[in-house]
């Protein structure tokens, strides 16, 4: 077999989540897709900021698409949808121009001036381009679409007569799932008023499914109204404008989080109505803040984007949201320093393993299938307390430690590990300053590292990594710890500060057998005189 027939080999029966997926689509179209192509879409609500919500599911069905591709020659297309139809139901906080904002209220977002002032279209138009900056910066391959423009460009116009012509069908799913003073006002067709060019939610009448024409009392003015529901003179109400959109594009695949199973549910029935089948796809846990508590875009908790690439690379961030998809995940500050360490370590696993492992490694398809050499001489962990211990956000310092533990890297050689000393940097100074409280060491553990110190100044100063380890458990074993990890916390909490910590022969190779005694000679200065 070539490499290529080996990988389609391992990819059809692999058990890694995105090839779950894709199998899906294989059931769904035994004898490859009539249309000549499988369709993905996500979904975007440009109603605030892009968050990372909006940001895995593009990564997340990618992954899918990939993997896909790994088992099929089928072509496909992944279009990242923006609902910037949807009325402004409140004016988000925070955004500035609050009183024009409100003038917009009900509005379809992508009617609603920027508030920024930076020139875009439309409050809508700001925020989608700030979302495909963010994919683009991934370099996700992905065809932006937006609702206001299929709506006012006639794209969803036969999917809109459809809708019209299957009206009654529609409200028997709807009607239902309602409570009882909602379905009195219940439409599926949102009247545009031409008048206030709001969008209303009011009940509406069809005239002529045909003509697509429409009719509705105007709340304000008490009038009835006949209008064109074609053209962007009218959008659809939530799941029955998902189950249109479906049918329109012919979308094969959407994932979901979990908050809208019930609206998966509903739109899978309209779609039928219309004549389609509903999406292929899953319900992914939404990600909690580090409290636990589901991450909202209003209460602003849990990490942006942004934040995340603050203080760790693309790749870690691609890497967290890989995993475990229907696990309930905390996405806070605290995940990142791991994260990075353990996208490390699969990449540097990845070259040797069978392809059946390969397949499984989360690294495939972060990098989807192109997985680079693994080049990262240290680890966050490790980086976090060199900083901590060397006191200094000087970049030349740092990098003289690591020279000493990594002779072969610089920042030239290694550029990827220059911008892990600048992130674990910015960490260190966000996250980990104000957090770290030496203790003084407890008589044992003043008598263990007074040996330590004298087996340590007996070592060549280029000892390496892996010797000062072994020592380092000598004198552990030899001091009668009956755990050895607790002797390692000892030697964490006394020398760092911190309760965990790196590998300590490690640390001692990079910050320098020299400077390791001095932390030693602190430590032991803080034991109370007997
Ligand atoms: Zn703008």
């Amino acid at each position: 077999m070539t490499v290529a027939e080996e990988l389609r080999a391992a990819a059809l029966v692999s058990k890694a989540w995105p090839y779950e997926e894709a199998r899906k689509l294989l059931k769904r179209y035994p004898d490859g897709p009539a249309k000549g192509e499988i369709l993905f879409e996500t979904g975007y609500g440009p109603s605030g900021l892009p968050h990372l919500g909006t940001f895995q599911e593009v990564a997340r069905t990618l992954m899918v698409r990939h993997a896909l591709s790994e088992m099929v020659d089928w072509s496909s297309r992944l279009i990242a949808f923006s609902d910037d139809m949807d009325g402004m139901r409140k004016v988000p906080p925070g955004v500035p121009q609050q009183d024009m904002m409100h003038a917009h209220l009900d509005q379809p977002l992508s009617r609603v001036p920027d508030p920024y002032g930076c020139g875009h279209e439309s409050y809508a138009a700001h925020n989608n381009n700030l979302l495909r900056q963010f994919l683009d910066r991934f370099g996700f391959d992905y065809e932006f679409l937006s609702s206001s423009d299929c709506y006012n460009g006639g794209r969803f116009d036969e999917a809109l007569h459809q809708v019209l012509r299957r009206y009654g069908a529609i409200m028997d799913v709807m009607l239902p799932t309602l409570r009882e003073e909602r379905r009195q006002t219940y439409s599926p067709v949102l009247p545009i008023s031409p008048r206030s060019g709001k969008v209303l939610q009011v009940p509406v009448e069809v005239l002529d499914a045909e003509a697509g024409l429409i009719r509705y009392t105007d709340p304000a003015t008490g009038q009835p109204v006949e209008q064109s529901a074609l053209g962007g003179g009218a959008k659809l109400q939530w799941k029955v404008d998902w189950a249109m959109r479906w049918y329109a594009l012919g979308v094969d695949y959407e994932m979901s989080g979990k908050d809208l199973i019930d609206s998966v549910t509903q739109s899978s029935k309209i779609v039928r109505i219309l004549g389609a089948r509903p999406p292929e796809g899953f319900n992914y846990e939404l990600f909690l803040d580090e409290n636990g508590e589901k991450i909202s875009k209003t209460r602003g908790n849990g990490v942006t984007i942004d934040e995340w690439l603050t203080y760790a690379p693309e790749e870690s961030l691609a890497f967290y949201i890989y995993r475990e998809p229907r696990k309930a995940k905390q996405l806070s500050f605290g995940v990142i320093p791991k994260a990075v360490d353990e996208y490390q370590q699969f990449l540097a696993a990845y070259p040797a393993q069978e392809v059946e492992k390969k397949l499984g490694n989360p690294v495939h398809h972060v990098h989807a299938g192109k997985v680079p050499e693994a080049r990262m001489p240290l680890s966050f962990a490790l980086l976090l307390n060199l900083v901590a211990v060397a006191s200094t956000d000087d970049k030349d310092l740092l990098w003289g430690f690591v020279k000493r533990y990594a002779s072969e890297a610089s920042p030239e050689t290694h550029p990827e590990l220059d911008a892990l000393i600048g992130y674990a940097l910015a960490y260190f100074r966000d996250f980990v300053a104000g957090s770290l409280r030496k203790r003084a060491p407890e008589p044992n553990e003043a008598e263990a590292l007074r040996d330590l110190d004298r087996r340590l100044a007996a070592l060549p100063a280029a000892a390496p990594a892996e010797e000062i380890q072994n020592l380092v458990f000598e004198v552990g074993k030899a001091h009668g710890f009956e755990n050895l990890r607790e002797w390692f916390r000892a030697l964490y909490e006394t020398l760092l500060g911190t309760s965990q910590g790196p590998r300590m022969g490690s640390f001692i190779a990079l910050y320098g057998i020299d400077n390791s005694r001095k932390l030693i000679a602190e430590a032991l200065a803080l034991v109370p005189e007997a």
